[in-house]
């Protein structure tokens, strides 16, 4: 590791699904505080749009690979942040198998690697490891109500199982691990076709089209912004002594699905009606992180507000589809030009 001029250490840091909306966020805060980035993607669900403007940047590298394949990565690494699965469960139900193995199998070959280079471990969890919660708002040490069977089990049952993994390269003394349990994010980068609540409802609204509500709208979620979640992810991979405990890291802030059409319609004008829709199976009815783990271990809260990170990111959408329309007159006006 070479020192760096403001006395902070400069390490090379291996990020797995770094083109993916909160990756792609990981990768820009890392090379921002000085660190060498190493971004593996098989862009399943990833954009190269989000690490396009890392192209050119010098202590940055792009590995395109799916993490179910055994990685050679040969320079040295200090770090091993994963976060590379789909996220959304249109996405992640779309090929169920591929989910599971990229959970467990891919965990598998990423820690195998970190025990390789001697690197720090950090595993992108998520809160469907509690399922549909009888505990509420849920601590880390609730062991969750899932569903083993149904159509989210690829997801939430892969998770569990990396986590399980994870754990005992950590009991072994083979890595040094950690654990993020990251509840529902949001913010810039979110594909508008993703099909989670946010970016649905947004982009509904901006289209003028009404917000599809599913189920009566009642289930609740806690929205975290990407910048908050990125901060408490470097937060814990960092952290000393290792915590050897998952950690909670979402907005503890709980909103029904049906406040959250309303605040979205408030901000988007020609937004207004709401359509109903059959709730998805498994669905979980409410859920709230308890983030006091974090906050005593890492000194860690979010700090955006649900209703200040909606605002960046309407803009942030409305700017987006501009641009789109705007290639879409430029080439169609070079097609008349030229035809
Ligand atoms: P995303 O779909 O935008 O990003 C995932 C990235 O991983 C994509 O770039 C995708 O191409 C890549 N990827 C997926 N499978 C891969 C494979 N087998 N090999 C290589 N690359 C692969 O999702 P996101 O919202 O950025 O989520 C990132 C991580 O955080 C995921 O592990 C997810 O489970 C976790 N998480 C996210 C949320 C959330 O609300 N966004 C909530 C809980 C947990
Ligand atoms: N949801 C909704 N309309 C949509 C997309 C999602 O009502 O267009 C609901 C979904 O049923 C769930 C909540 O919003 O209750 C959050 O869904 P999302 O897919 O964003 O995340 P997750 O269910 O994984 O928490």
């Amino acid at each position: 590791m070479d020192a760096v001029n403001v006395g902070k250490v400069r390490k090379r840091v291996l990020v797995a699904g770094g083109a993916g909306f909160i990756g792609s966020h990981l990768c820009d805060a890392l090379l921002a505080d000085g660190h060498e980035v190493v971004c593996v993607d098989s862009f399943v669900t990833g954009v190269r749009a989000n690490i396009a403007p890392l192209g050119n940047h010098p202590a940055f590298r792009l590995v395109r690979q799916d993490i179910c394949e055994p990685l050679a990565i040969d320079e040295s690494l200090d770090e091993i942040y994963n976060l590379a699965c789909a996220a959304s469960p249109p996405r992640y139900q779309a090929d169920p198998i591929h989910t599971m193995m990229t959970s467990v199998v891919g965990a598998g070959n990423l820690l195998a690697l970190a025990v390789r280079h001697g690197a720090r471990f950090l595993q992108a969890s998520t809160s469907e490891i509690y399922g549909d919660p009888e505990v509420h708002p849920q601590p880390e040490d609730y062991r969750g109500n899932v569903n083993a069977t149904g159509p989210r089990a690829c997801y939430d049952e892969g998770k569990r199982a990396a986590e399980a993994l994870c754990f005992d390269y950590l009991r072994l003394g083979r890595a040094d691990v950690r654990v993020a349990r990251i509840f529902n994010t949001y913010g810039p980068r979110m594909r508008a076709d993703d099909g989670r609540i946010i970016s649905n409802f947004i982009n509904q609204a901006l289209r003028g089209e009404p917000l599809t509500v599913y189920g009566t709208g009642k289930q609740t979620r806690s929205f975290c912004h990407v910048s908050d979640m990125v901060a408490g992810l470097m937060a814990l991979m960092c952290v000393e002594p290792n915590p050897k405990a998952p950690v909670n890291l979402g907005n503890p802030g709980e909103f029904t699905v049906g406040e959250l059409a309303e605040m979205i319609c408030k901000r988007v004008p020609g937004a207004g009606a709401v359509v109903y829709r059959p709730l998805p199976e498994d669905d979980p009815r409410r859920r709230r992180p308890d983030i006091s783990r974090a906050r005593n271990l890492l000194g860690w809260e979010p700090r955006i507000r649900l209703s200040q990170g909606l605002e960046e990111t309407i803009a942030w959408f409305r700017l987006k589809s501009e641009g789109r329309r705007k290639r879409r007159r430029d080439t169609d006006s070079t097609y008349r030009q030229t035809a």
